[in-house]
C-alpha cells in the first residue's frame, strides 16, 4: 500500500509534463488540446495501473519522466491516425464483411468525387427546371440491365427488405418456407425483420423440404405476400426440396398474391460461366415473374453499400411512397458510385475486369500461383535463415454470406519465422501499419494473394522485415502502453 502511494506521489503533474513536452519540442506538430488530453489520459492510465497492480508488478511501472513522455508521444501519434483505415486483406475472403465487403471500381470512385465535391442534379429535373427524384439516376440503368418495370434504391438490403415488407405486408400475413428463415449475421433475422415491419410470419413446410401444396394450404384472405429468401450463408444438403421461383409465381398468380424474393447477394453475372456455382441472376428472377426483388449493392454486385428494390411498377411505386423511405434513403455519394458501377455492366468483359469483386472472384488459380511464386522468390532472396516461405494449395471464399459451399482454388503463401508462433506472427502483422490480415490454418500463418491488391505485396514484405527484426525468439516484451 505504501509502495503504491509512493509511486502515485512520484507521478509528474500535468503542467510539468506539458512544460517538458514543450521544451523538448515533442509536440510541435500537434494541436494543443490533443496534447493536453493525451497527457491527462496517460497519467490517468498510470494511476489506474498503479492502484490495480499487485506488488510483484509494481517494479515494472514506468516512473521516469522520459518513459512517461514516450507514452504520451505514442498516445498522440495514435490519436493523429485515422481509426478507419486501409487494411490488407490476405485472408482470401473476397466479400469480407469485417473488412468493408466490396471494393469500389475506379470509375465509381471518379464519379463519386465528381458528383460529391460539386453541386449536382441529385433532386433536380434539368429538363423541366423543377424538383426531381433521386432515383432517376439509377432507375433506367437498372431496368436496362434486369428487364424490371421499376426500381429504387435505399441504404442497404436489410432496409430494402424492411421497407418492402412494411409497405406490402403490414398487418397481414407473409408466407415463408421454414428452410428460409435466415439469420444473416449482425442480428438480421428474417422473423425479426418481419416482426418489426408489422407483418405476421406464417411458416410453412419443414427445415429441409417445402412443397407448393404447403404454401397453397397456408394462403388465406389475410395473405399479402409469398416471400422467398435466399439462403445465402448456409446450405441444406441431402433430402431437400424448395419450391422453384417459377412455380411459386404460378401458384401466387392463381391466388392473386404477389411474390417477393430477397436475393441477398444478387448478381448480374452468371458465375457458372466462370466455373462457379450456378446462382439465379437478377435478370432470371425478374423473368420468372417475381413482383418485388431486393438485393445488396456491395455483395456480388461489387458496388457501394445499397439496397436495391426492383420489380413490378405498382408495387415499387407503393414502396417509394412509404414515409419510412426517407429514413432509409440512399445518399448522393452512394448513388454516384452505384450508377457508375451499374454502367460498367453494359460490357460484361469490362465488368469482370474492372469491378474488383468480380475480378477477384473469377481470378484463375494460375494467376495467383504466379504472384505467390514471385513473392516467395523475393523473400527467399533475403537469405534469412529464420524465415521460411512455402507455397501450398488451398481455397479462397466468396464471403458476404454468398455461395457458402463454393471453393475457389488458390495458392497460399505460408510464412514461418523460426521460434515465433503463428499466433505471434499473425498478431504482429495485424498490428502493422497498415495492418496485414492473414489466416492461421493448422498452426501456420498463411497469406492468400487473391484478395491482396496490386502493389500491396511490397507492404507485406516491409511488414515481414519488421517482424524479423522485432520478433526475436525468447525476447519477452513488456509493453506498457
Ligand atoms: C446480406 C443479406 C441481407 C442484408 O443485406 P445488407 O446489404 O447487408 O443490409 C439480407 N438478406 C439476405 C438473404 C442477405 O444475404
Amino acid at each position: 500500500m505504501d509502495r503504491k502511494q509512493e509511486l502515485l506521489r512520484r507521478l509528474p503533474g500535468v503542467d510539468s509534463l506539458l512544460l517538458a513536452i514543450e521544451e523538448k519540442g515533442l509536440a510541435a506538430d500537434m494541436p494543443r488540446g490533443l496534447v493536453v488530453r493525451c497527457v491527462r489520459d496517460v497519467l490517468e492510465r498510470l494511476r489506474h495501473e498503479i492502484l490495480g497492480a499487485d506488488d510483484a508488478n509494481n517494479g515494472l511501472l514506468p516512473d521516469s519522466e522520459d518513459s512517461i513522455l514516450e507514452m504520451v508521444r505514442n498516445a498522440m501519434e495514435r490519436a493523429m491516425k485515422f481509426n478507419l483505415k486501409h487494411v490488407i486483406n490476405a485472408t482470401g475472403v473476397v466479400i469480407h464483411t469485417n473488412m468493408g465487403r466490396s471494393l469500389l471500381p475506379e470509375k465509381a470512385v471518379e464519379h463519386l468525387i465528381r458528383v460529391s465535391t460539386r453541386y449536382s442534379n441529385l433532386e433536380f429535373d434539368l429538363a423541366g427546371g423543377v424538383r426531381g427524384s433521386r432515383y432517376t439516376a439509377v432507375e433506367d440503368i437498372l431496368l436496362e440491365l434486369t428487364g424490371a418495370e421499376a426500381a429504387m434504391v435505399v441504404n442497404n438490403n436489410a432496409g430494402a427488405v424492411f421497407l418492402a415488407l412494411d409497405t406490402l405486408a403490414r398487418g397481414s400475413e407473409v408466407i415463408v418456407s421454414r428452410g428460409q428463415l435466415v439469420e444473416i449475421g449482425g442480428s438480421f433475422r428474417i422473423p425479426d425483420v418481419m416482426g418489426a415491419s408489422g407483418a405476421d410470419l406464417v411458416e410453412v413446410g419443414t427445415t429441409n423440404r417445402t412443397h407448393p401444396a404447403d404454401y397453397e394450404r397456408a394462403i388465406t384472405e389475410r395473405t399479402s405476400l409469398l416471400l422467398k429468401v435466399h439462403t445465402s450463408n448456409y446450405s441444406v444438403v441431402g433430402f431437400t426440396c424448395q419450391v422453384a421461383t417459377e412455380d411459386l409465381v404460378t401458384l401466387a398468380n392463381r391466388f392473386d398474391v404477389p411474390v417477393m424474393e430477397d436475393l441477398g447477394s444478387g448478381s448480374l453475372v452468371d458465375f457458372s460461366r466462370y466455373g462457379l456455382t450456378k446462382e439465379p441472376t437478377i435478370e432470371e428472377a425478374v423473368k420468372a415473374g417475381v413482383d418485388v426483388l431486393t438485393f445488396s449493392g456491395d455483395k456480388m454486385l461489387g458496388g457501394p453499400q445499397a439496397g436495391i428494390i426492383l420489380g413490378k411498377r405498382v408495387f415499387i411505386e407503393r414502396i417509394r411512397k412509404n414515409p419510412m423511405n426517407r429514413a432509409l434513403r440512399i445518399d448522393k455519394m452512394t448513388l454516384a458510385a452505384l450508377e457508375a458501377t451499374l454502367r460498367i455492366y453494359r460490357d460484361m468483359q469490362d465488368a469482370i475486369s474492372s469491378i474488383p469483386t468480380l475480378r477477384m472472384l473469377t481470378l484463375r488459380k494460375q494467376a495467383i500461383t504466379r504472384r505467390g511464386k514471385r513473392l516467395k522468390k523475393g523473400l527467399d532472396k533475403w537469405n534469412e535463415d529464420r524465415l521460411k516461405v512455402f507455397l501450398l494449395d488451398g481455397s479462397s471464399r466468396v464471403g458476404g454470406g454468398a455461395m457458402p459451399l463454393q471453393d475457389l482454388p488458390t495458392t497460399l503463401v505460408g510464412i514461418e519465422i523460426e521460434k515465433v508462433s503463428a499466433n505471434a506472427l499473425e498478431e504482429f502483422m495485424r498490428g502493422y501499419d497498415p495492418p496485414v490480415i492473414g489466416r492461421i490454418e493448422n498452426d501456420r500463418f498463411l497469406i492468400d494473394l487473391r484478395t491482396v491488391q496490386k502493389g500491396e505485396e511490397r507492404i507485406i514484405e516491409n511488414c515481414l522485415r519488421s517482424a524479423l527484426q522485432d520478433l526475436q525468439p525468447g525476447r519477452e516484451e513488456m509493453v506498457v502502453d
